[in-house]
């Protein structure tokens, strides 16, 4: 991956996001406060400005200028929590033009440990830990559009199945047993960013 595809799935991902925002925050109202369209939209806009405004010669670079981006723009818990997984990609890569799929691969890794421990969440919590785990197992081999279509699968399955989760993490979980029934929105927006990679990266 060179710094024009990771800013390309940036932008891939940003435009997914704007479209399904409506979708993001139905699934936000019936179990939370109905803000995460709002707030993965409003987020991954000022990550798209910032881009614009910079010059990267670093994969990383881009990953973490998203990262902070996020964690100053979005006051819900997804700012934060996605800010600091990019953040932690950002970081784990090593710096230059372009990184090889093992390396992002693992970087993904670095961000799914950032937000299990900014977060406390334990997979099976019915949060977007539930996507992105699975996303980060099924991220393999050296083809990235195998890798990411592989990952863009596996997220999708992981979101629907917190349909079945009781939610032990954020919001939702003060709702205890209600909250089964209900697919997690930050799991659903996990499995968007995925699928966009896959978008810019298919043969
Ligand atoms: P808020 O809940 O502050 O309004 P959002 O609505 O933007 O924030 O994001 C909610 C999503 O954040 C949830 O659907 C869930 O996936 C994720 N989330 C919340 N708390 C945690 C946590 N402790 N660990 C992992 N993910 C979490
Ligand atoms: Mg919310
Ligand atoms: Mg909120």
């Amino acid at each position: 991956m060179e710094v024009d595809l990771a800013i390309a799935w940036l932008r891939a991902a940003a435009d997914s996001v704007a479209a399904s925002a409506g979708e993001l925050t139905r699934l936000d109202a019936a179990i939370g406060d109905g803000d995460h369209g709002v707030n993965m939209n409003r987020g991954f806009t000022a990550v798209i400005a910032a881009l614009d405004a910079g010059t990267f010669d670093s994969v990383g670079d881009v990953f973490v200028k998203a990262g902070t981006t996020l964690i100053s723009k979005v006051g819900g818990a997804s700012g934060p929590l996605y800010g600091s997984a990019f953040r932690a990609l950002g970081k784990a890569l090593p710096a230059g033009p372009s990184v090889t799929v093992p390396e992002l691969a693992a970087g993904l890794r670095a961000g799914l440990d950032a937000v299990r421990k900014l977060g406390g969440a334990e997979p099976g919590d019915a949060t977007l830990v539930d996507a992105y785990q699975p996303a980060v197992d099924a991220f393999k081999g050296d083809d990235l559009a195998a890798a990411a279509e592989e990952a863009a699968r596996a997220a999708e399955e992981g979101a629907r199945a917190t349909a079945g989760l009781r939610a032990r993490k954020g919001r939702a979980s003060y709702l205890g047993e209600r909250s089964v029934g209900h697919q997690d929105p930050g799991a659903t927006s996990t499995a968007l960013i995925f699928r966009a990679l896959t978008a810019i990266t298919a043969k």
